[in-house]
């Protein structure tokens, strides 16, 4: 494991254990700080033994990462979880952090030219985000500027539907209304840049989502996305393959729903779902939030095997987060695959040519 997931995932044990709410701040926010890091922490260290100073990351856990690249281990962390009550928590965690890349993992499989798979060079377009018309901070206008900067022809604006009402879920109103907006927004960029007419509907316990079909009909691209019965254990294979069964649905987006050291999502048999997906012609995403990571390298290996086309998204809910799309490349370089089978490297003509099919 590299040693700044290593040390991230040591301090955020040690933010469980904390008694008072202020030091669990501090730790949490020292661990976002070093999954964060472009570069290895090995990086950091100073001839004479200290560490370059690092935004956000104070003298307790300056102390711990110290440790960890001296011994390869924490004493402090040990300690301070064997003494806690919650170290049954702190351990059901650790097994909630698996296959989670930091930043300068990303980086670095970006940049590895030994690794297959999708370049970011390659990378033309983003299909799911959040704008202002849900739970976004981007407007539309910002997503275009925002794409465009990063060399993109295209992104979809997957705004949650009304199902999500924690989410501020958008209406059929407010979605024509949209609509008219990314009319007038196309016209204004055409030639240059082109957003595309998305929602991100949620998958029912049943597996049916909350879109009638002439309501799916009526968008460019259609992302389903599971957000509930994320905690439980039991077997949701058949929600998910009735999902990707669903006329008009595009994309699976974050297949497991899974939250970094909080959640597993949905267990399920993904060699089924997965080849329920390539039969119907729905894309697998792996959803690039940090905080996701979801499908990861390793279980994508599967969808790759069952011949799955794929979506690489940034699920951004701001301008910064466009660069997200990054991590989810990354873990498609891990998982080897295909540049052919990825929807985000086609031209926009085919995608759209592509989604219809799956209207029709
Ligand atoms: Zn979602």
């Amino acid at each position: 494991m590299d040693s700044n997931r290593k040390i991230a995932s040591l301090l955020r044990d040690l933010a469980s254990v904390q008694q008072s709410a202020q030091s669990k701040w501090g730790y949490k926010r020292a661990a976002s700080a070093i999954l964060g890091l472009d570069e290895p922490i090995e990086q950091y260290l100073l001839p004479n033994g200290t560490l370059r100073k690092i935004p956000n990351i104070g003298p307790s856990s300056t102390r711990v990462i110290l440790e960890v690249l001296q011994t390869g281990r924490s004493a402090i962390v040990d300690a301070a979880v064997g003494g806690s009550p919650h170290a049954h928590d702190v351990e059901r965690a650790r097994g909630l952090r698996e296959n989670f890349l930091s930043r300068a993992q990303v980086v670095a499989a970006l940049a590895d030219k030994r690794l297959g798979g999708p370049r970011l060079d390659d990378y033309r377009g983003d299909l799911q985000m959040h704008s202002t018309w849900s739970d976004g901070s981007q407007s539309l206008e910002d997503i275009i500027e925002a794409g465009i900067a990063r060399g993109y022809d295209y992104c979809a604006v997957t705004d949650h539907s009304y199902g999500l009402k924690i989410a501020g879920g958008v209406t059929m109103e407010e979605l024509a209304q949209q609509h008219v907006e990314i009319d007038r927004l196309n016209r204004k960029h055409r030639g240059t840049f082109r957003l595309l007419k998305g929602i991100e509907a949620n998958i029912r316990a049943d597996g049916s989502v909350d879109r009638e079909p002439h309501e799916l009909a009526t968008l460019e691209i259609v992302v389903a996305a599971p957000h509930s019965q994320l905690r439980v254990s039991g077997d949701q294979t058949a929600r998910m393959v009735n999902a990707v069964k669903t006329r008009g649905v595009h994309i699976l987006g974050h297949p497991r729903g899974r939250k970094y050291g909080a959640r597993p999502g949905v267990t399920a048999d993904w060699e089924k779902v997965f080849k329920a997906a390539k039969r119907s012609g729905v894309a697998i995403e792996i959803d690039g939030d940090p905080s996701r990571q979801d499908l990861d390298y390793d279980l994508a290996r599967g969808a790759v095997a069952a011949g799955c086309t794929f979506a690489l998204d940034s699920d951004a809910h701001s301008t910064a987060e466009l660069r997200y799309a990054e991590t989810a490349i990354a873990h498609a370089r891990l998982a080897g695959v295909p540049p052919d089978r990825i929807i985000n490297l086609w031209p926009v003509e085919r995608l759209l040519a592509w989604a219809a099919e799956r209207r029709a």
